[in-house]
């Protein structure tokens, strides 16, 4: 259902891979095509405008991690909107009564596939050693009811027998009976659906839904009629208590713009798609593989997700593997005041620590603040990186230079040169004698 759009996408990410750094405007531009790769998927616009915005927002404010592409960071952004718009993480099951049977109405147009998915349902929670029930309430049509008790057949489950003459609500009441009384765990209601909305299903539906007080009341939608599902969809959540979508055909070849907007339209979880016209082509909706497929980048995602894991990692691992070589210079010292700020500052780093009260204490009597973080940050960065691997060169010139450069007076150059000097002895102290240095890293951070 989603090739083309698949097809789109990957030729805009195609486009983008060819690059090392990524201009604001590459980015804009990326979006503009994905955008427009959307819209002609049939998603409806404002779902489309929220997908853009927020994709934007999280491409300026993602923090570069420096091993992966940017084209592919491009591609985990993309890929992000779109669990989002799916729904995101929760895959929702079917909600189940805590004291059975469980009722589980079916709402939809005629021809949506509706009775179809109310036999693949019986299937799957009968496969769930559930006892099940099915009814159909479809009083005009003599050949659903028939239908349904052939689809029961095929999943094995029971329908129950055939009243000629009752109305779809005593057969409702008919059929909770039955279900109560003989022990069923679910039972399953197919309501009437006509070719158009109109008012009599729709006060119907309502009816029926008020004598059965389903767990979940079901719409059943065919993605293939795009926005009109949509439209749809949003008509009956206007009259029934619809608790879940579920869309079907999406084994054919429609835009699926319909199932990529339905969720941020109607608010409805989807929580199945059907996938064939056989009694087990029934999915759980799944965000994340319905995004991996429309991508089709799932290594890409998987990588950005654990470069973004190893990043911190990996500072800590080169770092870690320099300080047991007794090396600590200027860029490590850096480094950790950069990760400092990262953590929240000094507050966020001391917070992670247990017991650390009076360290907390004697760094604000030391007059450590973040804002010290910084300028101790601007004084290392206006040295050259000789300076940085060998602060012994650093003679009363370049000392100036540096405090210019990093507007601070020439004691506070002095200040931080000492400080550093103490942190590489009790880095040398604490890779030998494990990690006891603490005490001491904070007061040599004093100054
Ligand atoms: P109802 O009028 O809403 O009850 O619709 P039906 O259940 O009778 O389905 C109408 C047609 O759609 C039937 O031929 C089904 O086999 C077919 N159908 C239903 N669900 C799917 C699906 O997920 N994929 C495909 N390919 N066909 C489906």
């Amino acid at each position: 259902m989603f090739e083309a759009l698949s097809d789109r996408l990957t030729g805009v990410f195609d486009r983008l891979s060819g690059r090392g750094v990524l201009s604001e405007k590459d980015i804009d531009e990326a979006m503009r095509e994905v955008r427009i790769a959307l819209l002609e998927a049939d998603v409806a616009l404002p779902v489309v405008r929220e997908f853009i915005a927020k994709a934007k927002e999280r491409a300026t404010g993602e923090a570069v991690i420096r091993s992966v592409r940017p084209a592919d960071q491009v591609i985990k952004i993309t890929y992000d909107g779109l669990v989002e718009m799916l729904g995101g993480d929760e895959v929702e099951g079917l909600n189940l009564a805590l004291n059975p049977p469980t009722i589980i109405m079916m709402a939809g147009l005629q021809g949506s596939g509706k009775t179809t998915t109310a036999g693949k349902l019986a299937l799957r929670l009968s496969k769930d050693r559930k006892k099940v029930l099915l009814a159909s309430l479809d009083t005009r049509r003599p050949a659903a009811m028939e239908q349904l008790a052939m689809l029961a057949k095929q999943a094995g489950v029971e329908s129950l027998p055939i009243v000629p003459g009752q109305s779809a609500p005593d057969i409702a009441r008919r059929a909770m009976q039955s279900a109560k009384l003989q022990g069923y765990d679910v039972l399953i209601l197919d309501t009437a659906g006509r070719t158009t909305l109109d008012e009599a299903m729709m006060s119907e539906a309502a009816e029926i839904a008020r004598i059965s007080n389903p767990s979940e009341t079901l719409l059943v939608a065919d993605a293939l009629t795009g926005q009109d599902a949509v439209r749809t969809a949003k008509a009956f959540h206007e009259r029934l208590p619809l608790t879940g979508l579920v869309l079907t055909r999406a084994d054919g070849d429609g835009r699926g713009g319909a199932a990529l907007s339905m969720r941020a339209v109607t608010g409805l979880p989807i929580k199945f798609l059907g996938v064939s016209e056989k009694i087990d082509g029934l999915d759980a909706f799944d965000a994340r593989r319905v995004a991996g497929r429309i991508l089709g980048q799932g290594d890409v995602v998987a990588l950005v997700e654990k470069a973004a894991q190893d990043i911190d990692i990996a500072q800590a691992e080169v770092m870690a593997r320099k300080l047991a070589k007794g090396q600590f210079d200027l860029d490590m010292m850096a480094a950790q005041l950069s990760q400092m700020k990262k953590m929240g500052g000094m507050e966020g780093v001391m917070g992670l620590l247990p017991g650390v009260q009076k360290v907390k204490k004697q760094l604000a009597e030391a007059n450590v603040s973040d804002k010290m973080l910084d300028r101790q940050a601007a004084i290392i960065s206006s040295m050259t990186k000789a300076e940085r691997k060998k602060p012994d060169i650093l003679q009363a010139s370049r000392k100036r230079r540096i405090a210019k450069g990093a507007g601070v007076d020439v004691a506070e150059v002095n200040r931080l040169l000492k400080q550093h000097r103490q942190m590489a002895d009790v880095m040398k102290a604490m890779t030998k004698n494990g990690g006891k240095g603490l005490a001491q890293m904070a007061k040599a951070l004093g100054g």
